[in-house]
């Protein structure tokens, strides 16, 4: 018995000891790479592009999370303490930023949206006599965007650690001429198209929309589930425009793409605007969306 209960004391000790002496060793690694905090995956991803092995990238806004509604916990703010650098989305998605740069004063704050032509997100019902001009927050889904947000990812790398500047330049324009050549395709790929409008359940895509000359069409303008007068109005549209694809989003609620779905004897094709591998990803959507516009 007494033998038993030594064990358990050893290997409890043992485990403490194990937890103290790597949390010690936090903020800067062992290997002495940058520690980095992003809010969503594509933002981690691209850190994890430019940054290559210098970099120990953590996402807050987890795969399944509405980014939107998303404040960050107790284990988030941790985190953060031992952050060298924070990447934020920017154009007001994370309305919890003083939070973050409160817990972490010494850490350097990257806006990613540094430098992005700014579109008005999309609202159910505009008021021409509304001053305040809120900013669609989806910047990273268009090639172009991400070119200069990986600029403004690089710059801050470079900043928090100087003597692998140009490790890190290298890993940027490579990464960038990737960017590029998705830009092309897509630039390819959209003015040939029947249609310019489609349908979507939560409105991501305006950056894209305005970049290729194309139109969406949203369901959910707002965090809200549509009245059925914005439902029938769509129907509406879709039927007119012959359109017979809703795209969802696996981050929100599919019912109402559903509703629409049937309405118009259309389907339901999911688009992830969160998904990792940002470039086979935009990939897969554009040609999704060309092939809805085509049908
Ligand atoms: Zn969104």
């Amino acid at each position: 018995m007494r033998h038993i209960h030594l064990l358990i004391l050893v290997s409890l000790f043992g485990g403490l000891c194990g937890c103290i002496s790597t949390d010690d060793q936090a903020g800067s690694d062992d290997q002495g790479r940058v520690n980095v905090v992003a809010t969503t995956v594509p933002l981690g991803h691209f850190v994890e592009m430019v940054g290559g092995d210098r970099v120990k990238v953590a996402v807050l806004v987890q795969p399944g999370t509405n980014p939107h509604t998303f404040e960050p916990s107790p284990s988030h703010m941790r985190l953060i303490e031992d952050a060298d650098l924070y990447v934020k989305n920017g154009a007001g998605l994370e309305i919890w930023i003083d939070r973050i740069i409160r817990a972490n004063q010494k850490m350097l704050v990257v806006d990613s949206s540094e430098g992005v032509d700014l579109i008005e997100a999309p609202g159910p019902d505009h008021n021409a006599h509304e001053s305040i001009l809120t900013a669609d927050p989806h910047i990273w889904l268009s090639p172009r965007n991400a070119m200069i947000m990986t600029d403004n990812i690089c710059d801050g790398l470079v900043r928090v650690d100087p003597s692998n500047a140009s490790h890190y330049r290298n890993n940027l324009d490579a990464y960038q001429k990737r960017l590029r050549a998705l830009d092309a395709e897509l630039n390819e790929t959209f003015p040939k198209t029947k249609l310019k409008e489609f349908v979507v359940l939560h409105p991501s895509w305006g950056y894209l929309a305005r970049d290729y000359g194309l139109e969406q069409v949203p369901l959910l303008p707002t965090e809200k589930e549509p009245g059925p007068r914005h439902l029938a109005s769509i129907i509406n549209t879709a039927r007119e425009k012959n359109i017979s694809t809703v795209f969802a989003d696996p981050n929100f609620n599919p019912k109402s793409a559903e509703i629409v779905a049937n309405e118009i004897g259309g389907r339901v094709v999911p688009l992830n605007p969160l998904a990792e591998n940002y470039l086979d990803n935009m990939r897969l959507v554009g040609e999704e969306i060309a092939a809805s516009l085509e049908a």
